[in-house]
């Protein structure tokens, strides 16, 4: 790292803590020849990821898209910011994990459920209704019979 105060690049780290959440870290550096101190905060190279769509257009992962998608379906229920940042974290992480290029977008919505169906079944329906776009009432309706068996298996586990 290069001393932000003369330039030099000799340097000893103080202090390394992640950053909560996230692959980041915080470093606490010394220059070596000015003694004076900052902070870095580093993290991975940018991996980008590209989603691709049911009609075939990509558009890059933006876990901010993701948010406001999560957070929609969680208004007016007791969720916390929190809470829906876990949920972004680890659909992001997850993504990343898998090391694609490409994923396509109802995979994306399917790892959102998995994780929204542990949190609120409210925002479970919600968010599946607008990521599934649901065209009439019927496969809404087949989606919630699903959802009823599965809660029925999970819950006698
Ligand atoms: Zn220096």
């Amino acid at each position: 790292m290069k001393c932000p105060f003369c330039g030099s690049i000799h340097d000893q780290v103080l202090d390394s803590r992640p950053v909560d959440h996230t692959s980041a870290v915080r470093r606490r550096r010394e220059c070596s020849s000015c003694k004076k101190r900052y902070t870095t905060f580093e993290r991975p190279e940018e991996v980008i990821i590209m989603i691709v769509k049911s009609d075939g257009r990509r558009e890059p992962f933006d876990r901010r898209k993701i948010w406001m998608g999560i957070n929609r379906a969680c208004k007016k229920r007791s969720i916390s910011v929190e809470t829906i940042n876990k949920i972004v974290n680890e659909v992001e992480n997850d993504i990343i994990g898998e090391y694609v290029m490409e994923i396509p977008s109802n995979i994306v919505g399917d790892k959102v459920l998995e994780k929204l169906w542990d949190v609120d079944l409210v925002a479970y329906v919600r968010f599946a209704s607008v990521y599934r776009k649901f065209g009439d009432i019927d496969a809404f309706m087949q989606e919630l019979k699903k959802m009823k068996k599965e809660h029925i298996k999970r819950s006698g586990r």
